[in-house]
Order: structure tokens, then C-alpha cells, then sequence
């Protein structure tokens, strides 16, 4: 593969869709976003904390190795301990106390937005669609300070029992608590004396303490539910956050509750409009029966369009009954990239998908069921422009516009990444899946699929690794529905009836 090559073809998607994205009239985003509260610690940060207990009561609690985070002891003893090695931890903690607690006793350096629908959301408000409109069950006011402040955000209302749309700062539940995630980071070479307490932290790590209120539920709101079909127009959703569900809860209700109600929501999203597609972005879920009901009751059948990374592939494919693939996956080695395309279209068919996008550090291979709306050069620069904006937000920690992005188009394109696809050509080659000259292409024609490899863009250097998952997937997914969008109204105006649509007055064919 030409390298060149590749980045004239980055260059061209990128406008390629910019141009486009007006088409889009809005898109959903739910459900989980949270705050991360950002700490450094220093040396006296810790000798402050240390000081506030008896040296007794601490080394006590750390012999008990608190599982979760009940008080402010539970967590100094696991601060101390996951220090002490310089080993990550998280831990989780089921009510907002300890937020408090640590606001006030520490301190946070800085606080920004968490969870992969908040991310998503404020990604797409940037890059200045028409209206993205949010959906965070647990909107909380101090949460809704963390969305984007422009117009075109919104949230839903129940206003005089009309849904209304209105940025989250006026949408938010007033009696909810907030989900703060704080992440305490520390450097190799901290001494800590005091306190009874003496070492040096042996390497750079972080403890993070994870915040599952008990009244978390990845629901909606009855009234909401009921006039969900006002909240248009709009051209798809991107829904994450089910892993959030619980087997049980203490009022008895279980994930089955949870699993139902969620559905009912895709099918009312559905009913939108016959071409509202669905993606949902996937993350690492440990409870096995919690993952596998997602994937068969919650994707299968239901959605159109998976996002997920290798690791998540592999457990995808564990929880169906994959496991020798699963575990081929996992080993990457020289047939990993075989593995991961032959998992991601198990994954396709097993779920009956229209699209599942994989993505890794240096190329991405989305596979595409037979009768895909859109040509494979399409969905080609809906990917490239992904990755762009992976590139955006690898170098700068955030995408605050498409200037960003196009500003970022001189990210060079993995040569790793060039190079593993070079090694996998044999095999589409092989297989008779493509000509030599298709896979320069990055196009892969199967019997009963069709796919489209590309290698990325990677930061060498990279400020954040945050939410670069999440952007690639909301990016390529918007991309595609922008040309979707494109293509029908370009058919619209060719017989006849253009002006009912509005179209912006940039708007070109291929
Ligand atoms: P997260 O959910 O935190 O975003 P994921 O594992 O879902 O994490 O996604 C990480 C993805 O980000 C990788 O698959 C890779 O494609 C991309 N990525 C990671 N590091 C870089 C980088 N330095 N430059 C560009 N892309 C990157």
C-alpha cells in the first residue's frame, strides 16, 4: 500500500464530508456520561490526607483491603496501597459521599467530561451539526455544566407535559446527585513521610475511584418514553452505556427489566423515520451474562451498527461461543488481523448487523452485510475522516471544531499500521476475496459481506488517549449517514422534489 497514496485519500474524505455533514438534520446520543475529577497528587497533598487519621485505624483498613469505597478511610487505605507498589487500581464507591468528602479535603486540579455518550455528544456538537441531541438519564446540574455550550446541543424536557429540547444546563433533573469518577494520579519518586507512613512510589500510576451511585439506572423517563416521537426530526443514534446494567437491584427490578425497556426505546428511535440508523459503541464489560444479554437481546436484530477495539472483539466473540477465535484475537500475533476480520463478521452475521467497525492503533476494518446503502468508497472516506479526528483528539486531548480536524490532516498515516495490512493482502488476495489492485483500494469483496480496510493516522506522541475509541466510531458513523443523507437527497432532487428537502447550498455529488 502507498502511503502517499493514503494521505491524499485522508485529504479528500475530510472534505469530502465536511461538505456533507449539513445534510444531517440531528442525532441522539445517550446514555451514560459522568465527570472525571482530575488529581495530581504531591507530596503534601498526601501527608494532608494521611494526617486527617490515626496512623493505628489506617494500617488496619489496609490490612482489611476495602473493596469498595464506603468512607473516606476505605479510600486512603487503597490510595496507600495501590502507592506503595505503584500499581493502578479502581475501586468502586455506591454513593456520592465520598465526592463530597474529597472536594473538600483535597481538591481537584481539573474536571472534564466523562463517559463515552457525554464524549460523543459534545464531539459532534463541535464539529456543528445541525442539532445533537442528548440523552443522560442521571442529568444532574453540576453535569450539565460539562456539555458544550452551543445552541445546537440539546436535551429532552418534559415542559406543561410537552418534550421539549433545551441545552442541559436548563434540562437538568434538580433532585439528582452527580456521577464524579476521580482519577488520583502519581509519579514514580514521590516520597511519602509521614504519618507512620514511609516509601518512595516505584512508578508512575494512578488510582481511580468509580462512582456507582445505587440509583443508577440506564432507563428512561416514562413520560419521556411516550413522546419520543416528537423529539425529530433526526437522521440516527449512537447509544452507549449498557454496561452499566446490573444483574439485580435492591427493589427487586433485574437487568431483564432494564434489557426491555432499553429495546422499547430502539424501536421508538426506529419508527422515526424508515432510515434512522442505530449505532452502538461497545466498551469492556466483565460480567459475562451482562455482555452477552446486551449483544444477543440488545444488538441483535435491534441496531445496525457496532463499534468496538480488539479486546472488546475478543470478549464479544468469547461470550457467543468463539472462543478458540476469541483467544486468536487476543494473541494478535502475525494471524491476529485474519482473527479480528474473521470475528468481526461473526459478529456481523451472529447479530444481523449492517456494519460492524473494528478499530486499532494504526488501521481500521469495518465489515459490511451485502445490500449497505452506500458505495465502498464511501464508507472508505467515512473512515478516513475518523481518523482525522482519532489524530485531533490523540493531539490535542479534544476536538474543539473542523478547523482542528483539518489542521491535524499532517498527522502522518502509520507505516506499522501499512505494514500489517501489507501482511493480511496475501491473505484477501489469497482467498480470492480482492485483486491486488482492490486491496490497494482498501476494498474486500466477500461472498456474503463486503469490506473496507484503511490504514490510520497515529500520534506519536499522544496528549490524551481518552475517547479516541469514541471519536473514531461517532465520527465514521456520522460520516456515513451524512452521504446516506446526501445520496437520498440528491435522488429526491432528480425527481423532482429537491426544494422539500433543505439542503445546504455547498451540497455536491461525488
Ligand atoms: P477509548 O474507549 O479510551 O477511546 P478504545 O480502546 O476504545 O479506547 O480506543 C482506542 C483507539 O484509539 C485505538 O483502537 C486506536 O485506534 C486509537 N488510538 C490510540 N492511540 C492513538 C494515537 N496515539 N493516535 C491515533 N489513534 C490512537
Amino acid at each position: 500500500m502507498d502511503l502517499e497514496e493514503w494521505e491524499q485519500r485522508h485529504r479528500e474524505a475530510f472534505y469530502e464530508i465536511k461538505e456533507n455533514l449539513p445534510y444531517l438534520d440531528g442525532m441522539f446520543v445517550a446514555y451514560n456520561s459522568n465527570i472525571d475529577a482530575i488529581k495530581h497528587l504531591t507530596a503534601s497533598d498526601v501527608c494532608h490526607l494521611l494526617e486527617l487519621f490515626e496512623d493505628n485505624a489506617l494500617q488496619e483498613r489496609t490490612a482489611v483491603y476495602p473493596r469498595e469505597i464506603g468512607e473516606p478511610l476505605d479510600f486512603l487505605a487503597r490510595l496507600v496501597l495501590s502507592m506503595r507498589e505503584g500499581k493502578a487500581a479502581e475501586v468502586p464507591t455506591y454513593t456520592a459521599d465520598i465526592h463530597a468528602w474529597l472536594k473538600e479535603n483535597l481538591g481537584f486540579d481539573y474536571a472534564r467530561m466523562g463517559g463515552q455518550a457525554g464524549i460523543i455528544t459534545n464531539l459532534l456538537a463541535r464539529l456543528g451539526l445541525n442539532k445533537v441531541v442528548a440523552y443522560v438519564p442521571w442529568l444532574s446540574e453540576e453535569q450539565a455544566e460539562y456539555f458544550a455550550k452551543s445552541k445546537n446541543l440539546l436535551h429532552p424536557k418534559i415542559e406543561g407535559r410537552k418534550l421539549v429540547l433545551k441545552h442541559p444546563t436548563e434540562a437538568f433533573r434538580p433532585d439528582i446527585e452527580s456521577k464524579v469518577n476521580w482519577i488520583l494520579e502519581y509519579s514514580k519518586g514521590l516520597p511519602v513521610d509521614c504519618a507512620g507512613e514511609k516509601f518512595t512510589v516505584p512508578r508512575d500510576n494512578r488510582l481511580i475511584i468509580s462512582s456507582r451511585p445505587k440509583w443508577l439506572r440506564l432507563d428512561m423517563a416514562r413520560e419521556l418514553y411516550e413522546q419520543l416521537d416528537s423529539i425529530g426530526p433526526l437522521d440516527g443514534a449512537i447509544l452507549s452505556g449498557y454496561q452499566m446494567i446490573k444483574e439485580e437491584y435492591e427493589d427487586g427490578s433485574t437487568y431483564k427489566d432494564y434489557v426491555k425497556n432499553s429495546v422499547k426505546v430502539i424501536e421508538k428511535l426506529r419508527a422515526l423515520n424508515p432510515e434512522f440508523r442505530i449505532h452502538v459503541e461497545l466498551t469492556s464489560i466483565q460480567n459475562r451474562l451482562i455482555r452477552r444479554t446486551i449483544l444477543e437481546d440488545i444488538v441483535a436484530g435491534h441496531v445496525h451498527s457496532l463499534g468496538l477495539d480488539t479486546v472488546e472483539v475478543a470478549n464479544a466473540l468469547n461470550v457467543l461461543g468463539y472462543e478458540e477465535l476469541s483467544y486468536a484475537v487476543i494473541q494478535k500475533g502475525e494471524n491476529g488481523i485474519i482473527a479480528l476480520y474473521q470475528g468481526a463478521i461473526r459478529l456481523l452475521h451472529d447479530l444481523s448487523l449492517e456494519r460492524v467497525h473494528v478499530h486499532c492503533l494504526g488501521f481500521y476494518i469495518c465489515v459490511l452485510a451485502k445490500g449497505h446503502p452506500l458505495t465502498l468508497k464511501e464508507h472508505r472516506d467515512a473512515l478516513l475522516f475518523s481518523s482525522t479526528l482519532a489524530a485531533t483528539q490523540a493531539l490535542q486531548g479534544k476536538v474543539l471544531g473542523l478547523e482542528d480536524i483539518e489542521a491535524s490532516l499532517k498527522v502522518p498515516v502509520s507505516e506499522k499500521g501499512l505494514e500489517d495490512l501489507d501482511n493480511f493482502r496475501l491473505y484477501c488476495v489469497g482467498r480470492k476475496l480482492c485483486t491486488p489492485e482492490e486491496f490497494e483500494y482498501g476494498y474486500v469483496y466477500g461472498s456474503d459481506h463486503d469490506a473496507v480496510i484503511i490504514p490510520s493516522k497515529v500520534v506519536s506522541q499522544p496528549k490524551a488517549t481518552v475517547g479516541i475509541g469514541d471519536a473514531i466510531s461517532a465520527g465514521a458513523f456520522t460520516g456515513m449517514l451524512a452521504l446516506i443523507k446526501r445520496n437520498m437527497v440528491g435522488k429526491a432532487g432528480a425527481s423532482g422534489r429537491k426544494e422539500e428537502v433543505s439542503t445546504p447550498s455547498s451540497a455536491s455529488g461525488p
